[in-house]
C-alpha cells in the first residue's frame, strides 16, 4: 500500500529549448515534464525531453497532459518508452486551440522530412483526446482552464483525495493582475508549478513571449495560499549559478526553482 496520496516528481523544468553540460547539472536542462503517480496510474504532464528517461512502469495506466503544442513541451514525445510496445495504450490529452484534430497536428510535426517517423507508426495504441473539463484519470479529477500564452496553454489541475497539483508552465501575467477566477481556481493547491522563466530586467525584452517572473510568482503565491512553489520553464541562458543567486533573493522556504528528480509526496 502506498503512504501518499500522489507522488510528484520533476522530470524536465527548462524552457524553450533543452541545454546540457557544465552549468546545467543541478537544476538540469531537459525540457517541460513532471510526473504524477498514484495507484495504478503514472500521469506525464508535457513530453518536453524530461519524458525521455521517465521512469515508465510496464503495469501502469498511461496519460499525457500536454499544455499546449510548442515544440518544448513536445520534442521528447518520440523517445517516450511506452510508444514502443505494442500491448500499450498510452492516451494523450490536449485542448484543441488551432484548426485540425489533436492527432493531425502531432503527425503533422513527427513526419518527414522533420522526423523519420508519424506518431502513428509507433507500436503503442495511441488515444488522441481533446478533453472537456472536468474528467476523470482512475480516481484523479482533471481540471484545467486556459492561461495567457501564444497561441493558448493549458493550466491543468490533478486532484485526489483532497491533495492538488497546478501546473501553470508558459502563463504571463497581465497588467491587469491576475484574475479572479484564476486565483479561485489555484487556491490552496499543495503545489504550483509557476513560469517564472525571466527575472524582472530580462522581462522587460520579452514581454508578451507568454511567460513571466519571479516577482510576479510570489505575488501570486500570497493571493492563492498555495502550500509549495515550483518556479518552472528556467530560461535556457540562465545556468545554475544564476538560478541559484534568483532562489537565494526569494527569502521563502516554500518557494524553489525546480531541479531534475525534485520529489514530493503529498
Ligand atoms: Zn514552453
Ligand atoms: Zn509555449
Amino acid at each position: 500500500m502506498e503512504d501518499y496520496t500522489m507522488k510528484f516528481t520533476v522530470l524536465g523544468a527548462r524552457g524553450s529549448a533543452p541545454v546540457g553540460g557544465e552549468g546545467f547539472n543541478k537544476y538540469g536542462g531537459n525540457t517541460s515534464c513532471y510526473m504524477i503517480e498514484c495507484g495504478n496510474e503514472q500521469i506525464f504532464l508535457d513530453a518536453g525531453t524530461g519524458i525521455m528517461k521517465a521512469p515508465y512502469k510496464q503495469d501502469a495506466n498511461i496519460t499525457v497532459l500536454l499544455t499546449h503544442l510548442h515544440i518544448d513541451h513536445l520534442i521528447g514525445f518520440p523517445f517516450f518508452k511506452p510508444l514502443f510496445f505494442k500491448e500499450k495504450r498510452v492516451k494523450i490529452y490536449s485542448v484543441k486551440r488551432e484548426n485540425g484534430l489533436l492527432k493531425d497536428q502531432l503527425n503533422g510535426l513527427f513526419k518527414p522530412p522533420f522526423w523519420p517517423l508519424r506518431i502513428d507508426e509507433y507500436r503503442a495504441n495511441i488515444d488522441y483526446i481533446e478533453p472537456v473539463f472536468p474528467f476523470k484519470i482512475g480516481d484523479v479529477e482533471v481540471d484545467g482552464i486556459e492561461g495567457n500564452h501564444p497561441g493558448g496553454s493549458t493550466i491543468f489541475k490533478l486532484t485526489r483525495n483532497g491533495k492538488v497539483i497546478v501546473c501553470m508552465t508558459d502563463y504571463e501575467h497581465t497588467k491587469e493582475g491576475f484574475p479572479q477566477e484564476l486565483i479561485d481556481f489555484v487556491k490552496g493547491a499543495d503545489i504550483l508549478l509557476y513560469d517564472a522563466q525571466y527575472k524582472n530586467d530580462d522581462y522587460e525584452a520579452h514581454k508578451g513571449f507568454g511567460h513571466s517572473t519571479p516577482e510576479k510568482g510570489l505575488e501570486f503565491k500570497r493571493l492563492t495560499g498555495v502550500k509549495n512553489m515550483f518556479f518552472v520553464h528556467h530560461d535556457p541562458y540562465y545556468d545554475d549559478e544564476m538560478l541559484d543567486s534568483l532562489e537565494a533573493v526569494l527569502n521563502d522556504p516554500n518557494v524553489h526553482y525546480a531541479k531534475y528528480k525534485d520529489v514530493i509526496l503529498l
